[in-house]
């Protein structure tokens, strides 16, 4: 079984942009013990940005391109040190690969891409891909994660790509403003009316990142790869993901997976 894990800023880091130790702890622990299984998994990882910030000691996200790609620039490193400091402790190597999206709409750059990243597997490491923030521009950013990831797992025909979030899954409507909002559990047809579920740019649903993870979700079950959406707060869930149990939302792309 081959899986893609997506985890964004808000499940590594607290709001300050500082390492959640514990939280990364136990996710590497975890990843590393279904890589032990037999599962290949590669990382999307989040938090560049992010992380630079509270590195920096900046008080809040900056506005503009050059203090943004700098603090990326330092928080990809820190990110990578904590990964690799982390992994290691589990016997596991990783890889760090950076893209933008004119590297997946250059031919030759995005055979390498697989190429590598297919390698990569075979060599049994753990790769952790990231935009590479610290040279995209307007023109050439893929801009959301959850978008890199589906690129990621369609590109290596993975069987299920988990996105972790800071939300349970899809719900029929937003939770933190109405009470009756109830979990959808399974997706089998992305459809109009669960589209509308994640409502316009201006919801809550729709800024707090439900958006993008349903284009992430069409992108998959359209190539054959099933989706969840989790969360990241409890990465021992992941163990229950791979054991083919229901957990957060799943979108189903209509085939079987094996172990
Ligand atoms: N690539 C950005 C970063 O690492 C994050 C993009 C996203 O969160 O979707 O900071």
């Amino acid at each position: 079984m081959k899986m893609v894990i997506k985890i964004g800023t808000s499940t590594l880091a607290y709001s300050n942009g500082r390492l959640n130790i514990r939280r990364v702890e136990e996710l590497c622990k975890v990843i590393s013990d279904l890589k032990n299984s037999g599962i290949s998994v590669i990382v999307v990882s989040s938090g560049a940005i992010g992380m630079g910030c509270g590195k920096l000691s900046m008080p809040k996200r900056p506005e503009d391109m050059a203090t943004k790609q700098a603090a990326a620039a330092v928080g990809q490193c820190e990110l990578m040190y904590v990964y690799d400091k982390l992994f290691s402790e589990y016997n596991h190597t990783v890889a760090q690969i950076l893209i933008t999206a004119s590297d997946v709409k250059h031919d030759d750059r995005y055979s390498n891409f697989i190429n590598t990243l297919n390698r990569l597997l075979e060599l049994e490491t753990i790769p952790i891909i990231n935009e590479n923030d610290t040279i995209a521009t307007e023109e050439i950013v893929i801009g959301d994660n959850d978008t890199l990831a589906a690129i990621v797992a369609t590109s290596v025909k993975a069987d299920l790509l988990v996105l972790l979030s800071d939300i349970d899954g899809l719900y029929s409507a937003d939770p933190h403003q109405d009470r009756n909002a109830t979990l959808i559990s399974e997706v089998h047809n992305l459809d109009e009316h669960i589209l509308a579920t994640a409502g316009g740019s201006g919801s809550p649903l729709g800024t707090g990142g439900m958006k993008t993870k349903l284009t992430a979700a069409r992108m998959c079950m359209e190539s054959g790869c099933d989706m969840v959406i989790m969360n990241g707060s409890d990465p021992d869930l992941l163990y229950r993901i791979a054991d083919g149990e229901q957990i957060g939302t799943r979108f189903y792309a209509g085939k079987q997976i094996e172990r």
